[in-house]
């Protein structure tokens, strides 16, 4: 069961009910114009062949980063999002690695140094979900979860921090020596029973996203995370392709629409960006009031 499951959704959904049409009553994500906010920027995103990495990788590439394409499996996917990339006129490579492996994450890190010179950017977004009932959870299947969502944001960080400290500030780059955004959930937040790894993971990332923040900020470096609500990607299909499971869903949502890759891709540039210097570790939770309570908005 995937996140948008989140919330007691039944993701197994019924193929029997029609896709909801876009209707004037659901309001869209805006489009709005890019500005090269980035220009001149290396960047490199984890889990980038799908949803909210894909997302995240093509905007900063359009907001005129080079971008490293991380992929676990699903070259083609990766290859995409790279061709989409250099359409904007900017470098980009896919590289294979699974972020839970120290020996393959120094592997990545080393090849971007060699191909862009160094990193400004990274994009802690590679994440699963391996959900049982709690008594019935599995050693593999805690492990599996830890591994990816935390230890692997663990190991990207600390490779990016040291070519940061390595570095140190370019003025014509950036006036941070570097920035790291961590991908969390509102389930850093909101408890989610029957998925006590995955909420763990995330309230982890909370914490090491903290006080890494408060330990590199004397030297320039801004870490920050990201929380989305509910996302419309592929993995999640099921939880709004019906017009019943959309419906559900709305409950939880305050401002009445799924929330999509595009949406946590602009706040991901902004936080990349010298717009959002001197925000410094603090989560942006990007999920349409999803964490406000929503049972309380007729008074509870
Ligand atoms: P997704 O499954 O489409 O993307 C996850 C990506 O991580 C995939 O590219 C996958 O291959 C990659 N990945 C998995 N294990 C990996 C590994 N060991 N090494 C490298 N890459 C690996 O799902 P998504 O919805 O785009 O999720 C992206 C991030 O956003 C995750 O951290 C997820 O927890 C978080 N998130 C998603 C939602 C949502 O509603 N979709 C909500 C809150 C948080």
């Amino acid at each position: 069961m995937t996140e948008l499951a989140a919330t007691g959704l039944d993701t197994t959904g019924s193929a029997a009910s029609p896709a909801p049409e876009p209707s004037a009553s659901e309001p869209a994500s805006p489009s709005l114009p890019a500005q090269r906010i980035l220009a001149g920027q290396r960047a490199l995103v984890t889990g980038a062949n799908s949803g909210i990495g894909r997302a995240v990788a093509i905007a900063l590439g359009q907001a005129g980063a080079d971008v490293v394409v991380n992929y676990v499996d699903g070259v083609e996917a990766a290859d995409a999002v790279v061709d989409e990339i250099r359409r904007f006129g900017v470098d980009s490579i896919a590289y294979q690695a699974d972020v839970s492996s120290e020996e393959q994450v120094g592997a990545m890190f080393e090849r971007m140094v060699q191909q862009f010179g160094t990193i400004d950017i990274l994009v802690n977004n590679a994440g699963l979900q391996r959900d049982a009932a709690f008594h019935e959870m599995t050693l593999a299947q805690w492990n599996t979860v830890l591994q990816v969502n935390l230890t692997g944001q663990f190991l990207c960080a600390r490779a990016a921090i040291r070519e940061f400290l390595r570095r140190g500030v370019v003025p014509s780059v950036s006036c941070a020596a570097g920035k790291i955004i961590c991908m969390s959930s509102v389930h850093q937040q909101i408890p989610w029973a029957g998925r006590a790894n995955y909420a763990a993971s995330k309230g982890g990332i909370k914490l090491l996203m903290e006080s890494l923040a408060q330990e590199v900020a004397p030297r320039r470096i801004r870490v920050n995370a990201i929380a989305p609500g509910a996302i419309r990607t592929p993995i999640n299909m099921a939880a709004w392709e019906t017009q019943e499971a959309y419906d559900k869903l709305m409950k939880l949502i305050p401002y009445d629409r799924i929330g999509e890759p595009e949406d946590i891709a602009r706040a991901a540039v902004w936080l990349a960006s010298d717009h959002s210097d001197y925000v410094v570790g603090t989560t942006l939770f990007v999920d349409g009031g999803m964490t406000l309570y929503p049972g309380f908005a007729t008074g509870g």
